[in-house]
């Protein structure tokens, strides 16, 4: 399958000097029923690159979404990974997506423009939105770029994102079949390059909650359910309020944005995660969600805290 010039245009400016990391493809069926396989690809492999993009172009053209994360990962990943934070090595664009109203997002980009705001490098038509991208210096402070990456959303009226998301790949088709239309780059100024402190003006407050919980440890409370590993719920709320936008809520459930991901989302709003029971559940589409789920969507390795369950004494 050829890969779109546009798709290569967009990529070369993002990676463009990159020594070293793994760009992660995604496959993702519309009907979110299918699992999600991924390939992480050495950067500096531009054979491997093409050869991968045009598998996935052939995986589009059969109904898959096609995506690409655009923070590259420290290390390739297994096949239905797509990395949480603690994979990442660096951050080489911000990005917004907007999935209402194109003329209001127009105007909102518009306003926002003549109110200071730097001049994306890139615009892509979603098939159903637009999404923004600014090409930054590569970054590796995820926390500062996921404050700036939420400011943004609130900004323009988009979707809450985080420095491990993944986009839709211009080029391809958007498949959901509600939408079935290209994901097109509209237009691409590489020359508009800027910092992450460019960026600093825009940085969303984190609430209250977040400042609390981050000066203290949490702690896991005795009443823990017996199995459960302390040390590994401990990482997971650690996670999930760092990375997550997670506060502690009255019942002692974690509220945080939902690790699955959800056109439209606030922390606390979806998801939850009980760390006494060692379970979450999303009270959108996605469900009730393993703790084993949850490590690997949020990107923490159970065998590093020694494994899910107490050791038996
Ligand atoms: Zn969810």
């Amino acid at each position: 399958m050829r890969i779109p010039d546009t798709t290569l245009q967009l990529l070369r400016a993002i990676y463009r000097g990159q020594r070293e990391g793994y760009l992660t493809l995604t496959a993702i069926h519309p009907s979110k029923r299918l699992p999600t396989p991924s390939r992480h690809i050495a950067i500096t492999d531009k054979t491997t690159v093409h050869q991968a993009l045009a598998d996935l172009m052939t995986a589009n053209a059969q109904g898959w979404g096609a995506y690409f994360s655009v923070a590259l990962r420290q290390q390739p990943l297994d096949r239905w990974k797509r990395g949480g934070q603690s994979d990442l090595l660096t951050l080489p664009a911000l990005f917004a997506d907007l999935d209402g109203d194109l003329s209001t997002s127009f105007q909102r980009i518009q306003a926002a423009g003549i109110a200071g705001m730097p001049g994306p490098s890139a615009m892509v038509g979603s098939g159903r939105g637009l999404h923004l991208y600014w090409l930054i210096a590569p970054t590796a402070d995820f926390h500062t770029a996921n404050l700036v990456l939420a400011g943004l959303a609130q900004l323009l009226g988009g979707d809450v994102t985080t420095a491990a998301n993944a986009l839709r790949l211009p080029g391809s088709r958007n498949t959901k079949s509600e939408v079935n239309r290209p994901c097109q780059l509209l237009w691409l100024a590489e020359q508009r390059r800027y910092t992450l402190a460019d960026f600093d003006s825009y940085k969303a407050e984190p609430p209250p909650q977040v400042h609390a919980a981050s000066s203290t440890r949490w702690r896991a409370p005795p009443t823990l359910s017996d199995e459960l590993n302390p040390a590994l719920v401990e990482a997971v709320v650690d996670v999930l309020l760092r990375d997550y936008a997670g506060s502690i809520q009255k019942n002692g459930w974690i509220g945080s944005l939902c690790p699955c991901g959800h056109a439209r989302d606030q922390p606390g709003r979806h998801f939850g995660f009980s760390p006494r029971h060692g379970a979450a559940r999303c009270f959108g589409r996605h469900g009730q969600i393993l703790l084993k789920e949850l490590c690997t969507l949020i990107g923490v390795d159970p065998a590093r805290y020694g494994g899910l369950y107490r050791k038996p004494i």
